[in-house]
């Protein structure tokens, strides 16, 4: 396999993006070697600029569930084209697929658009701290909630890859609210409120991808929001991976939780710019035009990206894939499992929906500590024999994978064989 024309990319885009990416999880910091450069995607795969073609576990972090180039999405989409892209005034689509959103999650009477999941979830942050009156926010170490300053700390994704504690550039005063828990573990949240009692909310990726997969156990969110209630705090559900994907209704609609606040992102634009909060009547009227709290966007539920929810929604609900999410994953599991006991390779496998991930260690994953336990040697030969052998995975310990419903058995085969070279390598 060659990577010659990606690699004259890389020299080139260096010259003027930082590292040459848009966004460090896309470079291969971690697993060293240069970034592939991508031509084009078609259902469950994409070709890079050599013309090496990946069955995609990354799938953009998540949005393209229903595969690259979807038929009824592009259809979609390039209708919207014809009428115009931008109009800084109101259009049909937020209100069409404003309610497709609120009918899915029971906890959301309305939502608010905007163009990224960070912006959802400053937004929903913000929302909880001015209908609560209180400014303090818990988070789960290994969790990540975009980029906003005041959750850069203990975070996962490319943090994690990276082995940054936080941010540069955060002023210390932008984390004074933040206090952190362990995932798992509801002592840890209790702790922080006989400490303070100006908790605002706790936010939680309700199944987190952000640390690699990492699953509630038992009914972890359930006492946690019961806890909550008993606080007077909310729960903020950071469903920006999860919202659509692990369930139409997210997590929450898996898990049996409804969360005070919701943030959306990801699949709800189906690989355009879209994110979204969203929370019940007596909340959202927080936010202005009806309530004080402030929160704008010029390109804010912009016609094209709200064309590519709508599609991609419409067509997932038609769809409704997820039996079939469960049992690719846990194929791709048992792959995953036999082949290291075939080489005699430690693994744990925590999968939960269409989101999951192997960790090169012994015992359990359950939190952001157990997470870092994995051996990051061993994932980084197993990255590159999955690429020379046709799949393109994420190029981190610490990030999830994803199935789109365009996964055939056919490339569940070739998944195997890779699986099989890979392991070999690590073994
Ligand atoms: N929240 C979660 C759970 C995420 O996984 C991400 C991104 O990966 C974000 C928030 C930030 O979303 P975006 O990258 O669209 O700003």
């Amino acid at each position: 396999m060659k990577f010659k024309r990606s690699e004259e990319l890389y020299k080139e885009g260096l010259v003027h993006l930082v590292g040459a990416v848009n966004s460090p999880v896309r470079a291969f910091t971690s697993v060293g070697g240069n970034p592939l450069f991508i031509k084009k995607g078609h259902g469950s795969k994409i070709t890079d600029v050599d013309g090496n073609e990946y069955i995609d576990l990354v799938l953009s972090y998540g949005p393209m569930i229903l595969g690259h180039r979807h038929r009824k999405v592009r259809r979609g989409v390039a209708k919207a084209l014809r009428s115009g892209y931008s109009f800084g005034a109101s259009t049909e689509n937020e209100i069409i697929l404003a309610k497709i959103v609120c009918d899915a999650f029971p906890g959301m009477d309305k939502v608010r658009f905007v163009n990224s999941g960070t912006e959802a979830v400053i937004s929903g942050v913000r929302l909880a701290r001015s209908f609560t009156g209180k400014d303090k926010i818990i988070k789960f170490a290994g969790c990540y909630h975009g980029h906003q300053d005041s959750l850069l700390v203990a975070a996962g994704s490319g943090l994690a890859t990276l082995s940054l504690p936080g941010s540069k550039g955060v002023p210390e005063g932008a984390v004074k609210n933040t206090l952190i828990a362990t995932y798992n573990d509801l002592e840890s949240v209790k702790v922080h409120f006989e400490e303070h009692d100006d908790i605002a909310g706790v936010i939680i990726e309700p199944i987190c991808g952000n640390m690699g997969v990492v699953i509630p156990q038992n009914k972890f969110l359930v006492e946690l929001k019961e806890y909550l209630k008993s606080k007077g705090a909310l729960l903020i559900a950071d469903e920006v991976m999860t919202g659509f994907r692990s369930k139409f209704g997210g997590a929450q609609e898996l898990l049996g939780v409804e969360a005070d606040i919701t943030c959306l992102g990801k699949v709800i634009g189906g690989g355009f710019p879209v994110g979204a909060y969203g929370a019940r009547n007596e909340i959202m009227e927080e936010v202005a035009p009806l309530g004080g709290m402030y929160q704008a966007g010029t390109l804010s539920g912009n016609p094209i990206a709200m064309a590519g929810g709508i599609s991609t929604l419409t067509e997932l609900k038609r769809q409704n894939p997820y039996d079939q999410f469960n049992d690719t994953a846990a194929t791709i599991e048992t792959i995953l499992l036999e082949t290291a006991k075939k080489y005699n390779v430690d693994l744990v496998v925590n999968r939960f929906g269409s989101m999951m991930n192997p960790f090169f260690t012994k015992g359990k994953v359950t939190n952001f500590e157990e997470a870092q336990t994995s051996d990051i040697k061993k994932f980084a030969i197993f990255f590159w024999a999955m690429i020379k052998n046709g799949v393109f995975l994420p190029p981190s310990q610490f990030e999830a994978w994803f199935l789109s419903s365009a996964i055939s058995k056919r490339d569940i085969k070739k998944i195997a064989v890779a699986v099989d070279k890979a392991m070999l390598a690590v073994s």
